[in-house]
């Protein structure tokens, strides 16, 4: 930066930086999906998954190592909290998959790209889910710098509808993010009453269903899309029977809204059970008859616990990865863990 006064460089290189967080681990899924684990330090560690389809190719990038809610179907809950990621580590995240895909050309399938083996760089990464571990709105002031970033024609230039919050319904933070920065909301309800969300989603004894979807509401007031993404979390014999669906379609008369149902990804800790196939499939198509658009996460990345969480939590433990990963993708150990 020579532009730059000789005596301001000599004071940034004194006492800036410029790096993101170490390379831990990095995973490839049979169906093109890719994973980073990022070493942020204290034995803590985080992940980013980039999964490409046709037409879109969506980073789901994390927030914070660890995380306070502790929804017991998830492991990033198990680990506990360890600490908020700074705005840096953030969009670090979206600094490195970037420069990993566009120096892999196989990785550029937008718009047909991959048949020239050519990568369009400023395509490869199109969308952002604050999906990764960690309850994103829990850590706000970082997040804010970060989604800011994304959204700068001078940085990344994402459309405020191509990036997208997930929570578990931080109600006061739902606010702020509206008036500061308001990109596509998804919330994470996964139950349809107060009762069950209570165990779910500790933070529903905070911030109950009622007031969560009035906050939904006035979010929906400043949002880029007209509606909210519901993520519902398909659980065997928990939260997938048809009082529930009938339950959800009365959430779904008050909040203009589309349902997200993920298969749950199991874990040995849970104890927990995805349900069957056949019952998302009916799950689903009473919430469609209710007249509520209606879909099902397709499970990208199984062969490689692209999940929430999944990875940093078998980190942990070396000897077991080590004996489960050769198996399960190809894997590139770029370090020690
Ligand atoms: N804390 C935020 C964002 C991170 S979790 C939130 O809860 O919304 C992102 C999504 O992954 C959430 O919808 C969460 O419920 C889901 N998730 C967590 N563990 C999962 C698992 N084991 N299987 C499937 N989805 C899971
Ligand atoms: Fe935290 Fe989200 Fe996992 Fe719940 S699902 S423990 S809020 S990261």
């Amino acid at each position: 930066m020579t532009d730059l006064a000789r005596d301001f460089r000599r004071q940034l290189s004194e006492h800036c930086s410029i790096h993101t967080s170490e390379v831990v681990l990095e995973q490839r899924s049979a169906d093109g999906t890719r994973k980073w684990l990022f070493d942020v330090g204290k034995n803590n560690s985080v992940e980013t998954v980039f999964i490409p389809e046709d037409d879109r190719g969506t980073l789901c990038i994390s927030s914070q190592a660890g995380c306070t809610v502790a929804c017991p179907f998830c492991s990033t809950g198990y680990q506990g909290f360890n600490r908020n990621l700074s705005a840096a580590e953030i969009i670090g995240q979206l600094w490195h998959a970037r420069r990993a895909l566009m120096s892999d050309p196989a990785s550029s399938r937008i718009d047909g790209e991959a048949s020239s083996g050519k990568a369009q760089p400023h395509r490869v990464v199109s969308n952002v889910v604050m999906m990764g571990m960690g309850e994103p709105l829990l850590n706000y002031d970082q997040l804010l710098i970060a989604l800011r970033l994304m959204l700068d024609d001078n940085a990344y230039g994402l459309s405020r509808r191509r990036v997208t919050v997930s929570t578990s319904g931080v109600v006061p933070m739902m606010d702020r993010l509206a008036q500061d920065c308001p990109v596509a909301l998804a919330v994470s309800l996964h139950a349809p009453n107060d009762e069950l969300r209570d165990k779910l989603v500790p933070l529903n004894r905070k911030h109950p269903l009622r007031e969560l979807l009035d906050a939904c509401n006035r979010y929906l007031e400043h949002a880029p899309r007209d509606f909210i993404t519901f993520e519902y979390i398909m659980l065997d014999g928990i939260n997938d029977s048809d009082l529930h669906a009938r339950q959800l379609l009365d959430i779904a008369a008050q909040v203009k809204c589309k349902f997200n149902l993920i298969p749950f990804n199991p874990f040995p800790q849970s104890g927990l059970k995805r349900s069957s196939n056949q019952r998302i499939r009916d799950f689903s198509q009473r919430l469609i008859e209710g007249g509520v658009i209606t879909t099902v996460r397709k499970t990208r990345g199984d062969d490689i616990d692209a999940a929430c969480g999944q990875l940093a939590g078998d980190i942990r433990d070396r000897t077991r990865i080590e004996q489960r990963l050769p198996e399960r993708g190809t894997i590139i150990l770029k370090q020690e863990a």
